[in-house]
């Protein structure tokens, strides 16, 4: 048989081949994923997406959509496909997608202090290295918290929030309330808008430390993580059951500070995967109108103590969608009820705006939008990164408080940790059609797998989101005229009927 020439192959052909078979659109960037047995979301670069029959991107890269086909039309009116190779909104794809990374323009807005390392509980998963109530030298010296609030106002964020960790920060109260007054006295220069929170176990309440939070409208953020028998299993507390203790607090801040200023997070244990209706239930007979159902995250004690908090993300993802299934359920018998990373990701998917969660956002939230100024006056790129810090590593620690803001900020590591945090870059997530949904994570990839780029195939960061978000793209596909509703509800965070 006599082979071809290969220069026959390579040779280009005329311009009347690609006018022939070419000449009804052209592609715009996007990718797709498959979300379940017949449909795939195409998903473009700002986010905008299709639920279309398997095998569309195929026919639309084969140019094999025809003019006069509905999807001709969508594809054209959602920049998957243009008559021109740039289209003529061109800008106004350009303006969208500033809009969607607009999470960066004011640089970083969370501070979180890490007071004290202290604690009255010892909670299984803790994630730091809590120590004993009486060790008052893991609380944060006055001149390290200064130099902190000094660099804090150095961000160029108009809006700041101030986030007091521990340990339990108010065993170290002394510290928050030096924190609040030295920060409202330089914001009488700087006149940012502040945000106070305080992440506490609710169970150190005093008459004083309420009246304090009062007068400045801090926020407490506690734990909380169901039933009784779950909350003292996971959050032991010596001589004392937490879990009471917990709804009084609880109680106690609602009356005096107001019932919106009181928020509760739950983390999930082996043991508490049992158990997603009953903690729903709980955070309902206790007041509340949502719930983060929120995965354990490898750090710290709950590294020490796998049989309690070591679990595969598939069990996760189970206790996730039975949750969200229960939750969607009670919202179509008109209780408002939101769960709250299901929110995140709905407003990433359904709105134009961009949503500042810190750990999913790309560039990641470190630096970028947070950082942590540890008890011992050290400045972390996360909240997580502190957390390896105290079991001896030092990889994300971005200076000292005694650092200028520079070094800091913009310093060798910030710049080397640059080069991990966006997924448009990162090897799979570049192709993934969830892409625009998700985020990076270069710490928990450091934590997990040992490597700040991470791998996706057994990365339980990408499996998790990976799933999630696939689950509520067939959520939409198959019940999407009843649950538009309730999903722009929680969007809102307004009752569909008010
Ligand atoms: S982490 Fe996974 S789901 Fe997220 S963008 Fe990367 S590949 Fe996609």
């Amino acid at each position: 048989m006599e082979l071809p020439i290969a220069k026959d192959f390579r040779k280009f052909k005329g311009p009347e081949f690609y006018e022939a078979e070419f000449s009804e659109y052209f592609l715009l960037p996007f990718k797709f994923h498959r979300i379940n047995d017949e449909k795939e979301v195409l998903v473009n670069e700002v986010g905008d997406f299709l639920i279309v029959p398997i095998g569309t991107a195929r026919r639309i890269a084969s140019r094999d959509i025809q003019k006069d086909e509905l999807l001709y039309e969508d594809l054209f009116a959602n920049s998957f496909i243009s008559n021109k190779p740039i289209p003529d909104l061109i800008d106004v794809l350009a303006t969208r997608y500033r809009t969607k990374k607009s999470f960066l323009d004011d640089f970083t807005a969370l501070h979180i202090f890490v007071v004290s390392l202290r604690c009255n509980h010892s909670c299984h998963y803790c994630q730091v290295s809590r120590v004993s109530e009486n060790r008052q030298e893991f609380d944060i010296s006055i001149e390290d918290l200064t130099s902190g609030i000094e660099h804090m106002f150095r961000s160029p964020s108009p809006s700041i929030t101030m986030e007091f960790q521990g340990g339990e920060p108010l065993l170290a109260f002394d510290r928050v309330k030096f924190g609040v007054e030295y920060a409202l006295k330089l914001n009488e220069t700087f006149k940012k808008d502040i945000t106070f929170v305080v992440c506490t176990n609710a169970t150190v309440f005093t008459d004083e430390i309420l009246e304090f939070c009062k007068e400045h409208q801090i926020i407490i953020s506690t734990s909380l993580d169901g039933p009784e028998f779950l909350h003292n299993a996971n959050r032991p507390k010596s001589g004392a059951k937490s879990y009471q203790m917990v709804i009084d607090g609880i109680n106690r801040a609602r009356n005096q500070l107001g019932e919106d200023q009181v928020s509760a997070l739950m983390t999930t244990t082996s043991l508490s995967l049992e158990y997603p209706i009953e903690i729903i239930d709980n955070y309902i007979e206790n007041g509340f109108s949502n719930i983060f159902l929120r995965p354990i995250s490898p750090y710290g004690f709950a590294l020490k103590n796998s049989k309690k908090n070591r679990y595969h993300t598939e069990k996760y993802l189970e206790f996730y969608k039975k949750g969200l299934k229960y939750i969607i359920e009670l919202n179509k018998q008109g209780v408002f009820f939101v769960e709250d990373y299901t929110t995140i990701i709905l407003k990433k998917i359904l709105t134009p705006f961009p949503v500042s969660y810190v750990d999913l956002q790309s560039p990641a939230g470190m630096i970028n939008n947070v950082v942590v100024f540890n008890y011992d006056g050290y400045v972390y790129a996360t909240d997580e990164s502190r957390m390896l810090a105290e079991q001896g590593d030092f990889t994300f620690r971005l200076g000292h408080v005694k650092d200028n803001y520079r070094s800091i900020f913009y310093g060798e590591k910030a710049r080397f940790l640059s080069q991990y945090w966006s997924n448009e870059s990162l090897a799979g997530c570049a192709d993934c059609g969830l892409q625009s949904y998700c985020g990076a994570d270069p710490v928990f990839h450091y934590a997990a797998q040992g490597d700040f780029e991470g791998y996706r195939p057994t990365s339980d960061f990408c499996i998790k989101n990976m799933e999630i978000i696939r689950h509520i793209f067939d959520l939409l596909d198959s019940d999407g005229k009843a649950l538009m509703p309730i999903f722009n509800s929680w969007i809102n965070n307004r009752p569909r009927y008010q």
